[in-house]
């Protein structure tokens, strides 16, 4: 059958992360392995016994938007909703692609998502490969973007899947030297793990975006909930690219509530990154396993058997993020941080793996 599909779409991969089967210890997808707070969870639900589900969401929208605009000193114009970060990031190469001629510009290794938005969007990627130690050379960063005059740039900061960082400076750096009429998306989607927000930088840079998402830190990854900052110019522009309506209110009054209780997912975070910190220690001594410095909610792992590493997971029920056999991360696993139980069983197995033991 040849249907008459749009120009490219055949060329377009289909996202590669798709859960194969259901694993006893799911570290893939860099989720949280810890159920919603007990408090937050009960006001969550009476909340959604008293959706009213024959309605459109109208204000449910707009609280939620207040409710951040307010967290962060900026007008309620300034952010945008979206079905996760997801929509908004595409959404984004969307309306800064449309043809060849737009160039869009980003780190590779960085979020597998990048290249199959800016094929979908018809505009053209440009990567910048990060150096041997996954961190990124600012300065080729510029150069790449100020060369191709691109139309958007891209920075993932904690980068998803090295886990490395850039500083709030180097963020800076780079929106001091790159064109005023490039737009400047700052991907923050593990930002809670790490500190360090680029938002402050928001009032003396038009160009601008920062992208963030309740699907991490806050565990709410079933709801498709995520927001960007950016200037009015940037959000009344993108706005126009979104259909009516496509935020539903079951997750709308979710992420409200969740956001109005955010003190309440503290010591989530923190147990995370104290995971994390334990974890990249105990895998670090490891004979044959090195590790990426992490300052998100996973760890980069490298490992000259790669394939006999997968399968020995794969054996014990563990699902970790793997990569394709052209990739740079060819011989890396990232493995985010489940509960302190689960941990100590991916650990053990890696353990018993390095010591040749079955
Ligand atoms: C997970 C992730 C997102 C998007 O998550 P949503 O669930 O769509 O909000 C965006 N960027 C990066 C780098 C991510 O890892």
């Amino acid at each position: 059958m040849s249907l008459k599909y749009r120009t490219g779409l055949s060329d377009i991969p289909s996202y590669d992360a798709k859960p194969e089967r259901i694993w006893g210890i799911q570290i893939n997808a860099n989720e949280c392995n810890m159920p919603m707070p007990p408090l937050v969870e009960e006001r969550v639900l009476t909340r959604l016994s008293r959706v009213a589900f024959n309605r459109y969401p109208n204000e449910q929208y707009a609280d939620l938007a207040d409710q951040i605009a307010k967290n962060f000193g900026v007008a309620p114009e300034q952010v945008l909703l979206g079905s996760g970060s997801s929509e908004i990031i595409e959404k984004l190469f969307y309306c800064f692609g449309g043809s060849p001629a737009q160039k869009i510009v980003f780190p590779d290794p960085s979020f597998s998502m990048y290249h199959i938005y800016a094929k979908a969007a018809q505009a053209t990627e440009v990567v910048v490969p990060l150096e041997a130690d996954m961190t990124l050379d600012i300065d080729k960063f510029v150069s790449a973007v100020v060369d191709n005059q691109a139309s958007l740039a891209v920075i993932c900061n904690p980068n998803n899947p090295t886990g490395t960082v850039l500083s709030v400076s180097d963020i800076q750096y780079i929106a001091d030297n790159i064109p005023k009429d490039t737009a400047f998306l700052v991907d923050e989607a593990y930002v809670e793990f790490y500190g360090k927000s680029a938002v402050g930088l928001l009032k003396d840079y038009p160009n601008l975006i920062i992208a963030r998402t309740f699907s991490k830190a806050y565990g709410l990854a079933a709801t498709r909930v995520g927001y960007m900052l950016a200037s009015r110019e940037i959000t009344d522009m993108i706005g126009k690219a979104y259909m009516p309506y496509h935020m539903n209110t079951l997750s709308l009054v979710t992420a409200d509530i969740c956001y109005q209780m955010r003190q309440e997912f503290v010591p989530h975070i923190q147990i995370m990154i104290s995971e994390r910190k334990r974890m990249a220690e105990q895998v670090k001594q490891l004979k044959g396993f090195a590790v990426y410095p992490s300052e998100t909610n996973f760890l980069l792992v490298h490992n000259n058997d790669i394939d006999g590493l997968i399968e020995r997971l794969e054996a014990n029920d563990i699902g970790v993020r793997k990569f394709g056999k052209d990739s740079r991360l060819k011989d890396c696993v990232r493995i985010s941080m489940g509960t302190r139980e689960e941990n100590d069983t991916w650990y053990a197995v890696c353990k018993a793996f390095s010591e040749g033991r079955a």
